[in-house]
């Protein structure tokens, strides 16, 4: 039967939609703000470009050049000067600024800053900042991939001063592996996590393939880390009246004497009272090195008060280290007994093959033993070559038999031979992984693949 009844609603109430306005590129989110490894914003341009399916130069050249006052930074061209540009697009200066004004305008994203050293602008001069090209930890980069995360450039590895990995206390790369080219920090193709001039892929897994870290590179690593990590909890921008206070500080620790400082810390006592005064601003790697002579934390001396409560003094049976000049250096190298040291490098059946090695047990420098000793050294450095090119081929031989292996059960359980089944029986895919499977098959002849057309893709 069927009811007559009319049902009543209540009136809808219509009112305006309050959507928020397009913005007209993806809003999307710089990686690990707040960490210290967050994100710089030249690879977010990349991955900016990646998002929207063109490359670096599309998305500069047509949507961010137009909202800027210049045009001297073109991904397309190699000139020194937009080199110089790609660089800059992650410091403190004007640069850095009006690239993260433009970008904020086109991703309506108001954090933008925080992937640059704008924040940092009072506190450290642009001399000494930020290196003139990519540098990457290849264990990182290849970590990310496998475990399927976004593939991108810290703004950490940027800096100048910052040479190793502090999670893999390894050293950064700063050279192509296949191409023996230094990279700039953007380019007109540059795809995340590969070279912008040959191509290849940048990671791998082989932790012997980098070199080592010194503790005081991989306390430098962490410091300025710190301080990235830190930037966008603090409430305000820190000043150079942080940086002066810190000086004043360690002046009054030496009874209120720059020259008793200056003598200390082997420099010309005008820099420290010039320092202390702010007529300049000493460079990161400076502050770094004073930070750690005096046993202070980098982050407390650009964010707090703290340490200007109470006078810094000396390390207890510590000294300073030189910082400016090489004094102390030439001292330490004249006590160095270097008949010892051309023995080690000689003794290249049982020494690790490493420059770098020698020189920390000898506490000197390598270009030191490569003046000293430029024969041995190019010697020693020939053989690492080597035994890091002859452990790589044991390690691909090693897939190599893995993926005849794996060939040889497919086809032999009649099942077609597929890259993904190849992953699966193999344990993990990678690119070597994949480029190795491609020579397995053209090695394979039609009688080891019984008949079998591999699909290879
Ligand atoms: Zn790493
Ligand atoms: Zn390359």
């Amino acid at each position: 039967m069927q009811s007559n009844s009319t049902l009543h609603y209540d009136e809808l109430e219509a009112y305006p939609c309050q959507l928020p306005p397009p913005s007209q590129l993806y809003h999307l989110e710089p990686i690990d703000i707040g960490s210290p490894l967050v994100e710089s914003l030249s690879s977010y341009v990349v991955r900016l470009a990646e998002a929207h399916m063109h490359t670096p130069s599309t998305i500069v050249r047509y949507v961010v050049s137009p909202l800027l006052n210049h045009t001297y930074f073109d991904p397309d061209k190699t000139t020194s000067m937009s080199y110089k540009a790609a660089g800059a697009m992650s410091g403190r200066s004007k640069t850095a600024g009006e690239w993260v004004g433009a970008l904020e305008k086109l991703t309506l994203r108001k954090d933008l800053s925080f992937t640059t050293f704008l924040p940092f602008q009072a506190i450290f001069p642009d001399k000494g900042l930020l290196k003139a090209d990519r540098a990457w930890c290849p264990l990182c980069i290849e970590c990310w991939k496998s475990e399927g995360k976004p593939v991108y450039e810290p703004l950490l590895w940027k800096v100048q001063e910052v040479v190793v990995c502090p999670i893999h206390q390894t050293g950064l790369i700063t050279i192509c592996p296949n191409c023996q080219r230094k990279l700039p920090h953007i380019s007109s193709n540059l795809v995340s996590g590969h070279c912008s001039r040959c191509g290849r892929w940048l990671g791998h897994s082989d932790a012997t393939m980098c070199s080592g870290a010194s503790e005081e590179q991989i306390w430098a690593a962490k410091s300025v880390g710190d301080l990235l990590a830190h930037s966008p909890s603090a409430t305000s921008s820190p000043g150079k009246e942080a940086i002066m206070g810190f000086f004043d500080n360690l002046i009054k620790g030496r009874k209120g004497s720059a020259r008793g400082l200056a003598a200390i810390m082997g420099v010309n006592h005008s820099y420290i009272i010039d320092w202390r005064n702010g007529k300049y601003i000493p460079t990161i790697g400076a502050l770094l090195h004073i930070c750690r002579s005096f046993r202070e934390s980098l982050v407390e001396v650009v964010f707090s008060a703290r340490i200007q409560k109470k006078p810094a003094t000396m390390p207890r049976n510590g000294s300073v280290p030189n910082m400016l000049t090489q004094k102390r250096a030439v001292k330490r190298q004249n006590k160095i007994n270097w008949e010892s040291v051309e023995a080690d490098l000689a003794d290249m059946e049982t020494n690790e093959l490493q420059v770098g090695v020698i020189a920390k047990r000898y506490q000197c420098s390598p270009s030191s033993l490569y003046r000293k000793f430029p024969d041995l050294c190019r010697k020693v450095s020939t053989l690492r070559h080597q035994n890091l090119m002859h452990k790589r081929t044991e390690h691909d031989e090693e897939i190599k038999q893995k993926i005849r292996l794996a060939v040889n059960d497919l086809v032999s359980q009649g099942i077609s031979v597929k890259k993904s089944a190849i992953y699966e029986l193999i344990g993990g895919r990678s690119d070597k992984k994949s480029k190795l499977i491609n020579e397995i098959i053209i090695e394979l002849g039609n009688a080891d693949l019984q008949g079998q057309r591999p699909d290879i893709r």
